[in-house]
C-alpha cells in the first residue's frame, strides 16, 4: 500500500518509519526545509522551523514515549544517546528531595529523556532517511486533497492530495500528522465530507526556555526538584545532553484570566468543572482569584525542601 503522511514532525516521522517496516511505501510531505547536514548541533544552530512553534523549548520524552521508542524505534534512542543525550528517570527529584524513601524495583520503567526537540527531529530524520520504503520530501506543502471516485454514496473519497505547487500526489490512504494546526479538517470539508470534531479553547499558555551550558569538565547544578511555581509563572530545570541545562518557563492567563462561570477562581487554579466545557466557558469582567492575583506570595512546591520563597 502507498501512504501519504502529511507533516514530518515526531507523529509523521515515526509513524512513516514503522509503516514501511510493516511493507508498506510511505511519502511524507513536509512544508519546511529538512535539517541541515552536521548532525544535532547544527540542527540546533541553524534548523529554521517556522512550522513548529514549540520548536525551540526542550522536550521531555516521557516514560510512556521513551517506552514506546525503545520498543518500535531503539536506532532513534540510539543517535540521541550518540549526540550525548543521557536517560534520566521521571522519580528522580522525589528521590533526590527524600519524598521517596529510596527506589524500587520496577522503577525503571519511569526511565525518560529531555531533549533539545531539533535533536529529537534530527535523530528521527536520520532514521527515516535510511528506512527502506520511506520518501521524505521537505519544502512541499499540502494546499488540498484530492476526491476519488466514492466507495459508498455521498461519502467523499480521499485518493491523495495536491501541493502547493499545483502536484498531484496520489496514495492508498492519506494520514493526517499535521500537528494541531491541520489544516486536514478544512480540506475534509471543502470535499463535502463532515470533517473531525474539534474542541478548541484558549488557554493564554505561554513558554519561554533559556538553556544554559556548563563549561568545559563540568555538569550544570542540579536543583532538588525539577519544578517551582511561582504566582502565575512556573518553571522546570530540565537536564538535557551533556552539559545543556534548559530552564523553561511557563504562564497560563493570570494577570487578566478570566474566572469559572460558576466559581470564583480563575483559570489557572480551578480544576475543569466536572459539568464540561461548556460550564466552563470565560466570564467577561470577572477577576483573578487572589492566589493568582498575587495575595499569598510565591508559592513553590510544598511537598519537599525546596525553599519556600515570599
Ligand atoms: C511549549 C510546548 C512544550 C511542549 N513540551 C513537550 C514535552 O516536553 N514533551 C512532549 O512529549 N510534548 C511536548 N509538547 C507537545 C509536542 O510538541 C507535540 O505533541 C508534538 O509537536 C506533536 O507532534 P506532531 O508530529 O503530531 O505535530 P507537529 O510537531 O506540529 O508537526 C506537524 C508537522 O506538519 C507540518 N505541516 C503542517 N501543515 C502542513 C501542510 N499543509 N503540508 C505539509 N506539512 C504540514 C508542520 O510543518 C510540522 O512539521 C510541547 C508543546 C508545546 C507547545
Amino acid at each position: 500500500m502507498h501512504v501519504l503522511v502529511i507533516g514530518a514532525g515526531p507523529t509523521g516521522l515515526a509513524l512513516a518509519v514503522m509503516l514501511a517496516r510493516d511493507g508498506n511505501r510511505v511519502t511524507v510531505l513536509e512544508r519546511d526545509a529538512g535539517p541541515p547536514p552536521g548532525g544535532g548541533e547544527a540542527a540546533w544552530e541553524s534548523w529554521p522551523r517556522p512550522g513548529v512553534g514549540q520548536f525551540r523549548h526542550p522536550h521531555l520524552l516521557l516514560p510512556a514515549v521513551f517506552r514506546t521508542l525503545r520498543t518500535e524505534l531503539p536506532e532513534v534512542l540510539d543517535e540521541l544517546t550518540g549526540m550525548g543525550l543521557r536517560q534520566g528517570n521521571l522519580l528522580e527529584g522525589a528521590l533526590r528531595s527524600g519524598v521517596l524513601d529510596g527506589p524500587r524495583a520496577g522503577d525503571e520503567r519511569f526511565t525518560m529523556m529531555d531533549v533539545r526537540r531539533p535533536l529529537f527531529e534530527a535523530a528521527l530524520d536520520t532514521v527515516a532517511g535510511r528506512t527502506a520504503g520511506v520518501t521524505v520530501r521537505r519544502r512541499t506543502a499540502v494546499r488540498a486533497l484530492l476526491a476519488g471516485r466514492e466507495r459508498a454514496p455521498r461519502q467523499p473519497h480521499v485518493a491523495g492530495v495536491v501541493t502547493a505547487d499545483g502536484e498531484a500526489v496520489f496514495a492508498d490512504l492519506v494520514v493526517d500528522a499535521a500537528g494541531r494546526d491541520s489544516p486536514v479538517g478544512r480540506m475534509l470539508r471543502e470535499l463535502g465530507a463532515p470533517g473531525p470534531v474539534e474542541e478548541r479553547d484558549e488557554t493564554g499558555f505561554l513558554a519561554y526556555t533559556r538553556y544554559f551550558r556548563a563549561g568545559p569538565g563540568t555538569e550544570p547544578g542540579v536543583p532538588p526538584w525539577p519544578s517551582t511555581h511561582y504566582e502565575s509563572v512556573s518553571t522546570v530545570s530540565c537536564a538535557g545532553d551533556a552539559g545543556i541545562r534548559s530552564v523553561p518557563a511557563g504562564t497560563g492567563r493570570c494577570g487578566h484570566c478570566v474566572a469559572s462561570r460558576r466559581g470564583t477562581r480563575c483559570c489557572a487554579c480551578s480544576p475543569p468543572s466536572p459539568a464540561g466545557p461548556e460550564e466552563d466557558g470565560p466570564s467577561p469582567g470577572s477577576s483573578p482569584c487572589r492566589e493568582c492575583r498575587g495575595g499569598t506570595g510565591a508559592s513553590s512546591w510544598t511537598g519537599g525542601p525546596w525553599p519556600r520563597e515570599s
